[in-house]
Parts: structure tokens; C-alpha cells; sequence
């Protein structure tokens, strides 16, 4: 049954009675604007705006993002108007929902209307990170309700979550959401392959469960022994999705997967963390290569957490994950762990976007406005494409788009140094400028005044920010030459 308490029930606790009222208000006032109107699974209307504040309460989002929740759609959908809601719910409420609507018809069309909307998603985004997590939640119960939708529409919409959502949320570290988006997604956009993917799952759950279970219980016992304190110990399968692409870049083949299951143990402190690593590899072989302290080196969207997979001795492998509660809210929600009712200082919350550089560029992003589908393609190679970290030899982490070139990290670094680029050292050796870089690479860039980009480069360029430096640089010496020899003569 449909009630406002299910809602507020899941805030009990960190909600007042104004708090409780203005939430009650808004699913009344929800209720009424979408009333008469149908979803295309034959639910009156009101049930998505309901589901998808549940999915925020749930997040343990604050009120106002729960409000805006309820309220998303009527703006969009019905005849209510931005002055009505401003009057009963205030500017914040007004400016959230505003930031989650789609721009009007009457002005843009097709493609450009796609992609101004999605510009002025990320303009708001970047004033209030609220907004992203109202739209993923929004679009997270779209995605569940998705078989009831036109086979075309269907399709483009899982591509988007998959392309564009799962992308920005997995940017923002919220894993949960990035996992659930792209699993929601995966059987409209790939039926084939999910299909495929669950076939394995099921063969493979068995015999890692029995893995896990072996390791599991030695493993308490020996925490117990060693008087560690564990908040949680838990396994976790890998999500569908994720599994398929990791699948594709092992040649499908599931023996070279080690983290299909994964064990998770959550403690108080960082210390216990690296003695509970200790006392893992004092029982069972680690994997060589397999160690990773993202603890001292955070991945760039914050994930922080030790892995490392071991040897269990029964002809298996498993990988182990130690955090702490702290890393591991994180890990599951990103900035949401920022937003939600814990922290009720947003002020200061909003200075963690500054953590977030990219979301400024993001909004700064320029494009053709003949040519709306180029946008998108270098939102998805700039922003979206799967990153890997490259560091520079001080330890600095910069992330870049898959198949990146020592080009585009000069250029990530400065123009000025992507400009003057003459050698290139990978991993402490010389290397050629034109190679591919690897997830981990140390790279130092080697600069001479006298060096310059040639019109290679650009084949050998991934981000769009390389490209756009290295044509202007191409175009600005071209007219120099055709000036020099124009005064020549
Ligand atoms: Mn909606």
C-alpha cells in the first residue's frame, strides 16, 4: 500500500515534526497535480514520483531532496507552474526540480533538445549535487519499470543509463548506484549477452561460495584469536554488468576473473585494516600483482579500501576487501553519504565538490550546436569512458579516458607542457610520445622550448582537451608561417 509513512518511516529518527509535515505535504500536493494521469504500466502516475523518493529516503537523503523527490515530475508533466510551486515549497524545492526537467518542446527538438537537457542537468548539478541523485534515482525506478515501454524508446533509454548515468555516478564514487543502473540496464540494452552472463553467474556461484565459506570461517576464528575488532564481514557477488565487461577484456574467459565474489570486512579503524591485510597473508598466499592499497592511494573518484586475493588453498582464489565504515558508506554512496541526514551542514558539503574538478568542466563543456551527436560522443570519451590513473613521479594521480597517450596527460597536466612535449619517460624508461598508457603507469613528460605538436598527435590524442590545444596550435602556425612568407615576399 501506498502511504506517506513508508516514506517518513525510513527517515524515523532524523526527522522533526516540520520536517515530517512538508514531506506529507508534498505527497499530497504530487498526488493531486498527476492525478488522472497513467504510467505506461497501467499505475497511476503518482506511483514513480513515490518510488523514486522511496529510493532517496532509503539513500538517507535529507527532507528537501526527499520533497523534490515527490514533486520531479510536475513540472514537466503537468499544468502546474514554476511561480505555484515556488509559493507552497520555496526556492531550493523549486530550483531541484527544475534541475531534473527536461527543457520544453517548443524550443528544441530531437537530438538538441536531448542534449541542451542534459546541459542544464550538469549546469545544476554543478550548483547542487542533489540534483544528480534525485536523477538517478529517478531514472534507477524508470529502468525497473522499463519492460512496459516501446522497444525503441526501451533501448535508448537503457543506452543513456549505461553511457551516460552509470558513468557520472560511478565519476562521483557512488558504486551502489552505478551497479544497480547498469544492471537495471543491461538486459534491454544487451539481451544476448545477459543472458550469457547470468548462465555463468550461476555456474560459477557455487563453487566461489564454497571458497568464500572455507575462508571465511578460518578467517573469524583467527580475528577472533588475534583480538580484532570486525563491524561486519560479508561477501559480495560482482554485478552482472561489471562482470560482462570485465569478461570482454579477458577473452571471455571466466578462470582469469578473481573477484566474481568478493569477501568485504568493515572495521573501526585504518590501523586495523592493514593488521587484518597481515594476518590474511600469514594464513593464505596473496596473488602477486593483486595487492592494492587504495586506502594510501584513493582511486580518483575517492574509493578508498585495501584489496588483495589469495590462494585458498583448495585450488581457488578469492579476493578480500578491508575498509572501514566510513570508507565503506563511501564506497556504496559517493557524495550521497555527504548529502544524507547525518551531515546537516550543506554549506560545507558543498565545498566537496571542489574534490570534483571535472564536474566544473563538465558544465564549461563547449560543442557544435549543429552538431549535438559530436557532444555526446566526447562526453562519453572526456568524461564517461572508462578511466585508468595515471601518476606523476611526485605521486599524483590524474585519471584519464582508456587508451590515453602521454599526449593527453601532458595536456591534462598544462597546455604549456602538452605544447612542449619532446620526450617521454614511462614507468622510469624512455618510451615513444605515441604509445598507449596503462592503468598504474608513472609517467614523466620531458619539455624543450623548441619542441612542438605535430598533426600526428592528434591521432594519438583520446581527450578532447588535447585535441582542442594541439589544432589550435597547428592553426596558429599555419597562419604565422603563411604571414612570414607573405611578408617574404
Ligand atoms: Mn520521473
Amino acid at each position: 500500500m501506498q502511504s506517506v509513512k513508508n516514506i517518513t518511516n525510513l527517515m524515523v529518527g532524523r526527522i522533526d515534526e516540520k520536517e515530517k509535515e512538508f514531506i506529507e505535504k508534498a505527497y499530497n500536493f504530487a498526488d493531486r497535480a498527476h492525478e488522472g494521469q497513467k504510467r505506461m504500466d497501467g499505475k497511476p502516475y503518482f506511483s514513480h514520483v513515490y518510488e523514486t523518493a522511496k529510493i532517496l529516503a532509503q539513500l538517507g537523503m535529507d527532507t528537501e531532496t526527499i520533497v523534490a523527490g515527490l514533486l520531479h515530475d510536475v513540472l514537466e508533466d503537468t499544468k502546474i507552474t514554476e511561480e505555484e510551486m515556488r509559493k507552497e515549497f520555496g526556492d531550493n524545492i523549486v530550483f531541484l526540480v527544475n534541475g531534473v526537467t527536461k527543457l520544453g518542446t517548443l524550443k528544441y527538438h530531437g537530438h538538441e533538445r536531448h542534449v541542451e537537457s542534459l546541459r542544464k542537468f550538469f549546469v545544476a548539478m554543478t550548483n547542487d549535487l542533489r540534483v544528480v541523485i534525485i536523477k538517478f534515482a529517478d531514472r534507477l525506478h524508470n529502468l525497473r519499470t522499463l519492460q512496459f515501454i516501446r522497444e525503441d524508446k526501451r533501448y535508448r533509454i537503457a543506452m543513456e543509463s549505461i553511457e551516460v548515468y552509470a558513468p557520472l555516478a560511478n565519476r562521483l564514487g557512488m558504486g551502489k548506484f552505478k551497479g544497480e543502473l547498469e544492471d537495471a540496464a543491461f538486459p534491454f540494452a544487451y539481451p544476448k549477452e545477459y543472458a550469457d552472463v547470468e548462465e555463468i553467474m550461476k555456474e560459477e556461484k557455487n563453487l566461489y561460495q564454497k571458497y568464500l565459506a572455507e575462508v571465511h570461517g578460518e578467517l573469524k576464528k583467527e580475528l577472533h584469536k588475534n583480538k580484532v575488532n570486525v563491524i561486519e564481514i560479508d561477501y559480495r557477488m560482482k554485478h552482472k554488468y561489471s562482470l560482462w565487461k570485465k569478461l570482454l577484456k579477458r577473452d571471455m574467459d571466466i578462470t582469469k576473473i578473481n573477484d566474481i565474489v568478493a569477501l568485504r570486512i568493515v572495521v573501526e579503524s585504518i590501523e586495523e585494516c592493514y593488521r587484518i591485510l597481515g594476518i590474511i597473508h600469514s594464513i593464505w598466499k596473496p596473488l602477486p600483482g593483486r595487492i592494492k592499497d587504495y586506502i594510501a592511494i584513493p582511486k580518483p573518484n575517492g574509493y578508498r579500501s585495501i584489496h588483495t586475493t589469495i590462494f585458498t588453498g583448495s585450488g581457488g582464489t578469492a579476493e578480500i576487501q578491508i575498509r572501514t565504515k566510513e570508507m565503506h558508506e563511501e564506497a556504496e554512496y559517493g557524495i550521497a553519504a555527504h548529502f544524507s541526514y547525518k551531515e546537516k551542514n550543506y554549506k560545507k558539503n558543498y565545498d566537496n565538490k571542489t574534490k570534483f574538478k571535472w564536474i566544473e568542466e563538465l558544465k564549461d563543456f563547449n560543442y557544435d550546436l549543429h552538431n549535438p551527436l559530436k557532444y555526446l560522443e566526447h562526453l562519453k570519451t572526456d568524461f564517461f569512458n572508462d578511466r585508468i590513473f595515471i601518476f606523476t613521479p611526485k605521486g599524483d594521480v590524474i585519471d584519464l579516458p582508456e587508451d590515453a597517450s602521454p599526449i593527453d596527460f601532458a595536456y591534462a597536466i598544462h597546455s604549456d607542457v602538452g605544447d612542449h612535449i619532446s620526450g617521454v619517460k614511462v614507468n622510469n624508461k624512455i618510451a615513444p610520445i605515441l604509445s598507449i598508457l596503462k592503468n598504474g603507469d608513472i609517467i614523466e613528460i620531458i619539455t624543450k622550448k623548441d619542441s612542438h605538436p605535430s598533426s600526428k598527435w592528434l591521432k594519438y590524442s583520446k581527450t578532447n582537451v588535447a585535441k582542442k590545444n594541439i589544432r589550435s596550435y597547428l592553426e596558429k602556425n599555419s597562419l604565422l608561417s603563411k604571414l612570414k612568407s607573405f611578408g617574404r615576399s
